[in-house]
């Protein structure tokens, strides 16, 4: 595994960790050249699945681009990482078990949004202003309005 920060191949694994009824492993890994820590998670990889993007574009499912966009909308809100995990996993479990094989982006970010209601409404609105992409403000009042 390559280090994010140098790219240095040269990375050790520290800390192991099953998570989720043992349907995920964390692992935590520290690179031997710039002394950075990083994260990996390994799970279960059940099938091949398309996201369809707005544009049309397909591409493979990824569920770091989840990781990725749950982190982004949470990252000013101190929220644990046991939370955001169980976030993602849960959202990719559904997405993988259905059966399906391709699914909309934004299909995903309302799965997302759903979860992330139940976690933390300014997280919430957060990621539902990016991904509804709000233009005038007063859009943004009413999706606000919406919610209460
Ligand atoms: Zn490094």
């Amino acid at each position: 595994m390559k280090c994010p920060f140098c790219n240095s191949e040269e990375t050790q694994v520290k800390d192991s960790r099953a998570t989720h009824n043992n349907s995920m492993v964390r692992r935590r890994r520290h690179c031997n050249e710039c002394k950075n820590k990083f994260s990996t998670v390994e799970r279960i990889y059940f099938k091949e699945l398309y996201v369809v993007k707005k544009s049309g574009i397909k591409k493979p499912f990824d569920h770091n681009k989840i990781r990725h966009s749950i982190q982004t909308a949470t990252s000013k809100r101190n929220i644990p990482i046991n939370e955001l995990d169980k976030i993602v996993n849960d959202t990719v479990n559904q997405i993988e078990s259905s059966n399906l094989k391709e699914i909309s982006s934004k299909k995903i970010g309302e799965m997302l949004m759903q979860e992330l209601l139940k976690l933390d409404l300014v997280s919430y609105v957060g990621f539902a202003s990016v991904y509804k992409d709000f233009n005038p403000a007063e859009d943004f009042i009413k999706f606000i309005g919406a919610i209460k």
